[in-house]
């Protein structure tokens, strides 16, 4: 095994025992994505100098005998979180020059926890796609096959920690951008409850919907992840202040589920779902059951409306959430005489065509007149897919089903249908709006070799019972140990 594959623990264990540094770890991963990166283009912007700088720190700092959880461990982080002198563009030739003056809390936590920040990772503009193919500056690939996309928007984190290019990764997920891009890559991906980390220093996109999560190679590297950045933050109100467990601790090598209740919503498994995408995740059901979890068949019949309720929602808070740049305080300015004319030329050369198909979308649905019709209507019905959800999990512990209709498609094929675009979201966005967590850990590979991901959703703060069932689920399978052909 070379260094740049080891997951977090397994580095974890190496760092303390003495058979390698830091610096030696940090300089076999920054080898292993010099080599790789002008094919996947995972990072807009790669800080080799500083993360070397940052590794014999926390050498000094073991040497001193100190211990942190994340003492020595390189990672990646998404490029919509607010880095401390170092470039933050969201993907967007608006931002392009922006640099920020203070960290995101979740990023300071990793710093704080002895991480080294490898650099920043490509995403779509503002969080806005599934693919990266709305990035500004280039679309990253996916390692399992170049000519496909990773998936989005966190696609650059994803496909970083799929070709060994970081041992794991922050990304954001406003309505499937960790567990999606997770899927396509065939990595552990977990966006946490509403509330569970911080937003702090998070560039926003819908700020009733974002929230920060990890991207692992597998499940206990996330349990680790999440333990760091989870927690209360006063700079976040919406930061629940509720304890943080010890999710690593939690996952017990004996992986039984008995006495665990999985449920299966029939409202899944529907037409357009790719055959071996289906077949796969029944398959894994199958598996759980073996372990001896409880399967029942749940419903949560408001689920077809997800992605109409998702589409007037998020826009929305996007248009209020974007009418900050403006060419006087962030970013891009484009000189254009008067006031209005430069507000108009800065945010025209400044936004894609996708932000601002999404400007005018939500500026739309929160005008006089049409506000009651399509926004509070939309919020009206996201409170009964919210409600969907706490009746079926009395019922059950956790709620199984794909985390993407499909398999990685074709850089280019989606591009020019929008609609296209915003169904590989269709069984993600529901947790979103529902406000609960979900994670997305590899179940197979389809006809083409592309991996499949199984999505294991759990109620508020249930992230220990969903780390558990996909940890088990884990260990009796071999799906996580398979390695792209790069
Ligand atoms: N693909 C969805 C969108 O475009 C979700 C994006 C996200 O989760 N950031 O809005």
């Amino acid at each position: 095994m070379k260094l740049h594959q080891l997951t977090i623990h397994e580095a974890r264990d190496g760092l303390a025992n003495g058979e390698f540094t830091a610096v030696d770890l940090t300089e076999a991963v920054l080898e292993r994505t010099l080599a790789v990166d002008n094919d996947v283009r995972a990072y807009l912007t790669l800080t080799p100098e500083e993360a070397l700088v940052q590794a014999r720190v926390v050498d000094g700092r073991r040497a001193a005998g100190e211990d942190a959880p994340l003492l020595g461990i390189p990672l990646a982080i998404k490029d919509v979180l607010c880095t401390e002198g170092i470039h933050t563009t969201c993907g967007s030739r608006i931002l392009e020059d922006f640099v920020p003056p203070y960290d995101a809390t979740a990023v300071a936590r990793l710093r704080a926890a002895g991480a080294v920040l490898l650099g920043k990772t490509n995403t779509d503009e503002f969080a806005m796609g599934s693919s990266t193919e709305n990035s500004a500056f280039f679309t990253t690939h996916n390692p399992w096959d170049l000519d496909r996309v990773p998936g989005g928007s966190s696609g650059g984190s994803a496909a970083a920690v799929a070709a060994d290019e970081c041992l794991g990764a922050l990304g954001t997920d406003t309505g499937g951008s960790v567990r999606q891009p997770a899927a396509l890559c065939g990595v552990v991906g977990l966006k946490p409850t509403y509330g569970r980390v911080s937003r702090y220093g998070l560039v926003a996109f819908a700020s009733s919907l974002d929230q920060i999560g990890v991207l692992a190679k597998d499940v206990a590297d996330a349990a680790i992840l999440l333990a760091v950045i989870a927690g209360h933050d006063p700079c976040d109100s919406t930061s629940m202040d509720v304890p943080v467990p010890d999710y690593g601790g939690a996952l017990q090598d004996n992986n039984r589920l008995v006495g665990v209740r999985v449920g299966v919503p029939r409202e899944y498994f529907v037409q357009g779902v790719q055959p071996d995408v289906e077949a796969a995740v029944r398959a894994a059901v199958d598996r759980l059951a073996d372990l001896g979890a409880e399967v029942q068949e749940v419903s949560l019949p408001h689920t077809d409306y997800a992605l109409p309720v998702y589409y007037l929602i998020a826009p929305a808070e996007a248009s209020a959430n974007l009418a900050r740049y403006d060419g006087v305080r962030y970013g891009l300015r484009v000189d254009d005489g008067g006031l209005i004319e430069t507000y108009k030329a800065t945010r025209g050369q400044g936004f894609g065509s996708e932000v601002k198909r999404r400007i005018m979308l939500g500026t739309y649905a929160l005008s006089a007149g049409y506000y009651d019709a399509y926004y509070l209507k939309a919020q009206k019905v996201r409170t009964l897919i919210k409600a969907d959800f706490d009746a079926a999990f009395e019922r059950v512990d956790v709620i199984v089903a794909p985390t993407s209709p499909t398999t990685a498609f074709r850089i280019g094929e989606k591009v020019d249908d929008p609609l296209q675009m915003y169904l590989s979201d269709v069984f993600t966005l529901s947790m979103n709006l529902a406000g609960i967590c979900g994670l997305s850990l590899p179940c197979g590979f389809d006809a083409a070799g592309l991996p499949i991901g199984l999505q294991i959703m759990g109620s508020a703060f249930g992230e220990e019972a969903v780390l558990r069932v996909a940890h088990a689920y884990e260990q009796a399978t071999e799906w996580h140990r398979r390695r792209p052909p790069l």
